[in-house]
């Protein structure tokens, strides 16, 4: 029954509990973007990808990400972000 509802760690500040949507309806996703400027989600429902440690020290810096298993977790448009900073890697 909703144990998954505990990775949630929005909190409720307007008490409204009735307006709690099920998952199913959900925008929010449980992976948050490791970038920490950004507030997207890294899902993989919503595109979200893996980058390696290197490859965010080159677009954000040191320090400027959080890891998680020696690896980046970046929503789409950090992704996006990411791809445009190497597009020599992208290139054929
Ligand atoms: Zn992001």
């Amino acid at each position: 029954m909703g144990f998954k509802a505990k990775a949630r760690k929005h909190k409720a500040d307007s008490g409204n509990e009735s307006d709690v949507e099920k998952k199913t309806a959900a925008k929010e996703g449980e992976i948050s973007c490791g970038i920490k400027s950004c507030d997207g989600y890294a899902d993989k429902s919503f595109g979200g990808r893996s980058l390696s440690i290197d490859n965010a020290i080159d677009v954000w810096g040191d320090g400027g990400y959080s890891e998680r298993k020696g690896r980046v977790r970046v929503c789409k448009s950090c992704y996006r972000k990411w791809k445009k900073d190497n597009k020599s890697e992208d290139t054929y």
